[in-house]
């Protein structure tokens, strides 16, 4: 098992505009906001290569996203301002359990907490229709230990997370 290691893709904050809601702000750079699917209020601090550029009654991202997601400097990256002190609930936020590498490193899906495979990979997506959604443990690891037991010999590199 490795760890997990956020790729900056954003995807995760894109739909959190509804949740993550400004409710005032405490002086230069710093709001109260609340996480509403937690109810977690947060006394955040907006990071210092970012103040100059967040004004939230300005902002140019789109009313879905979060609204202290903003592009990271790095092309097709997705930063967020407030990392310092964002909320428990993205703190404590891994998208993923498994990602499924072809062999020459693309990353060719991504398997959720629970189990779902996110790919655009025929093949992949052929497997895992097949071999692995009809695998039943009650164990996760054994499950794991299963998948991958079916994604290797098909040439697939895996990385699972603790
Ligand atoms: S946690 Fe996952 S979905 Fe969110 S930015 Fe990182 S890699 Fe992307
Ligand atoms: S506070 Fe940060 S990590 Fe949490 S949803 Fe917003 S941008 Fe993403």
């Amino acid at each position: 098992m490795v760890e997990f290691v956020c790729t900056l893709c954003g995807k995760c904050c894109m739909g959190m505009g509804k949740y993550v809601k400004i409710k005032g702000s405490m002086g230069l750079n710093k709001y109260i906001c609340v996480h509403e699917l937690t109810n977690e209020t947060v006394f955040a601090t907006v990071e210092k290569p970012y103040r100059e550029d967040f004004d939230p009654d300005e902002r140019d991202t789109p009313d879905e996203w979060c609204p202290f997601l903003n592009e990271g400097e790095e092309e097709g990256t997705f930063i967020c301002v407030i990392h310092g002190t964002h909320p428990k609930f993205c703190r404590d936020f891994v998208c993923a359990s498994m990602r499924i590498y072809t062999q020459d490193g693309v990353e060719a899906g991504k398997v959720s907490e629970k189990g779902s495979l996110v790919s655009s990979d025929d093949h992949l997506n052929a497997l895992w229709k097949e071999q692995i959604n009809p695998i039943i443990t009650g164990s996760d690891e054994v499950w794991k230990e299963k998948a991958v037991g079916v994604l290797e010999p098909e040439g697939y590199r895996i990385e699972v997370y603790d």
